[in-house]
């Protein structure tokens, strides 16, 4: 019996083996529970890249629900819904992993950020967790779990962050407001802060190196997280284990987040 037999969910935002979706996917599946996926359609249809991708990853655990959905799309967001629900019927749980910004958004200074690229970067990063909520809601039975994916630089500035730091901030402000909505159906909703881990989306961080290294040397773990970290406090958040827990955000950062300057050691004299 694992910790999650008997209970369902859905992950949004897998698209490889690298991904921190895949580190909480192998968790999730290790305690037993029964997991759909969606994934981000191919600009070309005719050649489903990603599709295949994330099939080969996910039909071996037995998955066999693997959803295309856009998060910017609505149509999308209620196709995938319906059919999540046509599938596995009511769920328990929910996993928030998406977060985008245009690059050249993302590397420039937060002051010349483009009006678009502002308004991309939230709609995919932050107003996709209320899109979600608001579907999920609906099909989920009362005393389910939902968490998100942030970060430290939505709480202090870790240059090189940039825009994104502005949407992790709006996005654990929205795990409370969120929080708030759904207590009285025991539905929780939580963030967890991620310390730096190397995927396709951090390699696009200017200073995503110097991030790795500081952690290393820096955190009283004095080590990096990995994925698989990640996936232990969302077996955590999402089981009976914190029935307890809502509008919290979990930092998995080696303790990182508490270090308010270098330890002693990281500087010899
Ligand atoms: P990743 O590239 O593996 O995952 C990002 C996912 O977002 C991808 O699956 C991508 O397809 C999806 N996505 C982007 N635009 C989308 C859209 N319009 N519709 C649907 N899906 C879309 O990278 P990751 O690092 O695993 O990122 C997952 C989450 O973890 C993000 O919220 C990220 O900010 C957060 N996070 C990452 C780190 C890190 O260092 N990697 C640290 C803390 C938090």
């Amino acid at each position: 019996m694992g910790l999650l037999t008997g209970k369902k969910g859905v992950i949004l935002g897998l698209v490889n083996d690298y991904s921190i979706a895949w580190g909480i996917t192998e968790k999730l599946h290790a305690e037993g529970a029964e997991l759909a996926f969606t994934f981000l359609p191919d600009k070309d249809p005719a050649s489903p890249k990603m599709e295949r991708r994330v099939r080969k990853l996910v039909e071996p655990l037995g998955a066999k629900h693997i959803i295309p959905c856009d998060v910017q799309k609505d149509e999308d967001l209620d196709k995938a819904f319906a059919a999540i629900h046509e599938g596995l019927g009511n769920i328990d749980f929910v996993v928030h992993s998406i977060a985008y910004a245009p690059i050249d958004d993302l590397k420039g200074d937060v002051h010349a950020c483009s009006r678009e690229g502002f308004k991309v970067s939230m709609d995919i990063s932050v107003y996709s967790l209320l899109a979600v909520v608001h579907r999920a809601q609906k099909i989920m039975n009362d005393g389910g779990s939902i968490i998100t994916l942030t970060y430290l630089g939505g709480e202090k500035v870790i240059p090189g962050y940039n825009i994104m730091g502005l949407c992790k901030s709006a996005l654990e402000s929205a795990v409370e407001y969120l929080a708030a909505e759904l207590g009285q159906r025991k539905i929780r909703v939580n963030a967890i802060s991620a310390g730096p881990i190397r995927t396709l989306s951090s390699s696009a961080v200017k200073g995503i190196d110097l991030m790795l290294a500081m952690y290393d040397t820096m955190s009283p773990m004095r080590q990096n997280v990995t994925a698989e970290d990640v996936g232990k406090s969302a077996v955590y958040l999402l089981s009976d284990l914190s029935t307890g827990v809502t509008g919290e955000t979990l930092h998995v950062d080696s303790g990182y987040h508490v270090m308010g300057a270098p330890p002693l050691d990281a500087f010899p004299a």
